[in-house]
């Protein structure tokens, strides 16, 4: 079973590394590179993608985990975590890099403010209906033809997927880790290479 990690520089991390540790998944913390190297598999969480993105920057972790990306580490990016590894970030700040891991184009705080945060049953592929929780989520506005979509959802402005996967890279605009459903992450690990 391999490691997973779950990168914690900001963001709900302790409740991803519950729901791993539910599933029964060895995970650790991740801060460093080093830290970074004991893991097989890591999962970005949501928070705030610009501050994550400068912590990525100052603790030598950017340049650690693009080369992770190009060896092909599976990653599951949830909210920020998504922005993080997509391809385009529209409304995102003018400075705001993204590792364009994932073909996606996704727009930051999509389905409005904080206000606007809401929940809605979403039917997986394959998987079945789950919990969604968005919280100033992103909106994935298009996909690349090499984009798996698992999951739509259609909050009156027309279906948006809201799960999607490009071979080893997962990103999801709702948050699977604030519910006391732990299929989402099954899904992911269970397409880890044994
Ligand atoms: N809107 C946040 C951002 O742009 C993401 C929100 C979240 O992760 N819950 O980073």
């Amino acid at each position: 079973m391999p490691r997973v990690g779950v990168l914690a520089l900001q963001g709900d991390v302790r409740e991803h590394v519950a729901v791993l540790s539910r599933l029964g998944v060895t995970t650790s913390t991740v801060r460093t590179a080093s830290q970074l190297d004991d893991v097989e598999a890591l999962v970005l969480p949501g928070g705030e993608s610009t501050a994550i993105a400068h912590l990525l920057g100052t603790s030598g972790l950017r340049a650690a985990l693009e080369s992770r990306l190009s060896d092909h580490m599976p990653v599951f990016g949830t909210c920020a975590g998504l922005i993080l590894l997509s391809s385009q970030v529209l409304d995102g700040r003018e400075d705001q890099w993204s590792f364009g891991a994932l073909d996606v184009s996704v727009r930051r705080n999509g389905y409005g403010r904080q206000v606007a945060s809401f929940e809605a049953p979403i039917e997986v592929r394959g998987l079945g209906v789950v919990p969604g929780v968005f919280i100033r989520a992103p909106r994935i506005d298009a996909v690349g033809t090499e984009v798996e979509v698992l999951a739509e959802h259609d909050h009156g402005d027309g279906p948006h997927p809201v799960l999607v996967r490009q071979g080893s890279v997962w990103g999801c605009s709702f948050h699977p880790e604030l519910t006391s459903s732990s299929d989402i992450h099954r899904m992911f690990v269970d397409s880890l290479p044994v």
